[in-house]
């Protein structure tokens, strides 16, 4: 540990802080880690524990023909603590990653705060402390910093609520009953529309009501504005048809007719390769949301990279305010790590927390912050949340349908494997040209 160094302020003890903090530390870099728990509570944990999951216990599948799995490996090979202690205390879970909660949360604990030169300090800090500073307090962020954020960013640039609509990959479309048209253009117009007769929307409408929903939790509370479909749906079976699924200035050009209703498919990422549902953030579980949205024309095969959800998360509009470093595009010695960064679930949370704490020490030892390339889990992940020409952001978890297109049409799982195997190669080459590599196999 390098004395003569400014420390760095990581705050939140989660599973973004508590990996930027390693990293800093087996990089010689003084830190403070500020976790408010057990002296403050959040609505969700019930430990004092660092780096305590506070639903599922899973990190998902371990397969490289997944999005999670390409990005644990990418995580192994960047020296990640999280990865590391999950696999040593996992429990069986077929093909996916999965963890004794308990002994997870006590093992990263013990070994965070034992790092030399690491002072953990069980405080809720209220403002973003001097010096350098990773923010990585998470989905339930404390209302007070929360607070200091919103003066910061502008208040219309931290959000409370995920309403996340499923988004579903282009390819998998059915293109003979999608049509290209937005409302009252004569243009071939931005959106995909999925035209559905009477009987074939109040078949969706009726499935919609009765299917399975994930509980409403104690903390959480809708906006008239964002509510979930199924909601909408039940003050009326008609309410969806006059709402996002109305067919007002849309002609079918298969039947010359405007449609009963539509489901209007808006494009998710620059490439088009991903498509979101307008208007169906849903608390549906996601094997139903799997049945109903097959209900759907043109939907029966559809992939989804993500399902739809509805629930309090604090984060902020990163590609305004973030830089793909993590860095704030306002003061570079400010970084933002996990959830409130707009990633979404354990892995992508940790991983993040990863890369700025790589970039923190690199700071601080007067190197440059590095990116991963956008071929890779993490830079294409990176890259959509920092993208400046995305309009409407919301959270996303790691997939493929975010990574750059491969040359030629091959689809499926061959597509997938190419895919990996590209991101692997190409993560070796950048991990060792920036020279991390060689410093990361320095324990500290
Ligand atoms: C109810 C709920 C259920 C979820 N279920 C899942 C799931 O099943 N699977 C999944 O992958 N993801 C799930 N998530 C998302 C999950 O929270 C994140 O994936 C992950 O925990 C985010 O990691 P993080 O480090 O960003 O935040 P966290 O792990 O939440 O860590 C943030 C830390 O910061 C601390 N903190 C907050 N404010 C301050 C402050 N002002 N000062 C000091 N400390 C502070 C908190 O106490 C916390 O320890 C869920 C989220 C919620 C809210």
């Amino acid at each position: 540990m390098n004395e003569a160094m400014e420390r760095v302020n990581v705050v939140g003890g989660g599973l973004a802080g508590c990996e930027a903090a390693w990293q800093l530390a087996r990089r010689g870099v003084p830190v403070d880690l500020y976790e408010m728990r057990p002296v403050t509570r959040t609505a969700a944990h019930t430990t004092g524990h660092l780096a305590e999951l506070v639903c599922s216990n899973s990190f998902r599948s371990q397969s490289l023909t997944t999005g999670a799995g390409l990005l644990k490996e990418e995580m192994r090979r960047m020296g990640s603590l999280i990865v590391t202690l999950g696999e040593a205390h996992q429990v069986p879970a077929g093909s996916a990653l999965a963890v004794d909660r308990v002994r997870f949360a006590e093992a990263v604990s013990e070994r965070v705060s034992s790092l030399p030169g690491l002072r953990l300090i069980r405080r809720e800090l209220d403002a973003v402390p001097p010096g350098p500073t990773i923010i990585a307090t998470g989905p339930l962020t404390a209302d007070s910093l929360s607070e200091r954020l919103r003066e910061l960013l502008g208040a219309e640039h931290l959000y409370y609520y995920d309403a996340i609509s499923p988004v579903l990959t282009a390819e998998s479309v059915d293109s003979s009953v999608a049509f290209r048209a937005s409302r009252y253009d004569e243009k071939p117009g931005d959106y995909l529309n999925l035209p559905l007769t009477r009987d074939e929307y109040y078949r969706l409408v009726d499935a919609v009501v009765a299917a399975e929903k994930v509980p409403v939790r104690s903390f959480e509370r809708f906006f008239e504005g964002c509510l979930p479909v199924e909601e909408m749906a039940r003050r009326g079976r008609e309410t969806l048809a006059f709402g996002p699924m109305r067919p007002t200035g849309l002609v079918d050009p298969a039947s010359g007719q405007r449609p009963y209703a539509v489901v209007q498919l808006r494009q998710e990422n620059r490439e088009g390769t991903l498509y979101n549902l307008v208007g169906f953030q849903t608390k549906m579980t996601y094997p139903e949301q799997k049945r109903v949205f097959s209900l759907i024309p043109g939907l029966a095969n559809a992939v989804f990279v993500r399902y739809g959800s509805l629930h309090r998360n604090t984060f902020i509009n990163a590609p305004r305010h973030l830089l793909p470093t993590l860095q704030w595009r306002g003061a570079p010695r400010l970084f933002f790590a996990g959830q409130i960064t707009g990633v979404e679930g354990y892995i992508e949370s940790a991983a993040s927390g990863l890369l700025a704490g790589v970039n923190a020490a690199r700071l601080a030892a007067g190197t440059t912050p590095v990116t991963p390339p956008a071929t890779t889990a993490l830079g294409s992940l990176l890259r959509y949340i920092s993208d400046t020409g995305r309009e409407a952001f919301q959270p996303m978890n790691v997939n493929f349908g975010l990574f750059p297109s491969l040359p030629g049409k091959v689809k499926g799982r061959r597509k997938k494997e190419i895919m990996a195997g590209r991101s692997l190669r190409d993560l070796d080459r950048w991990w060792l040209e920036t020279g991390e590599g060689a410093a990361a196999a320095r324990e500290a």
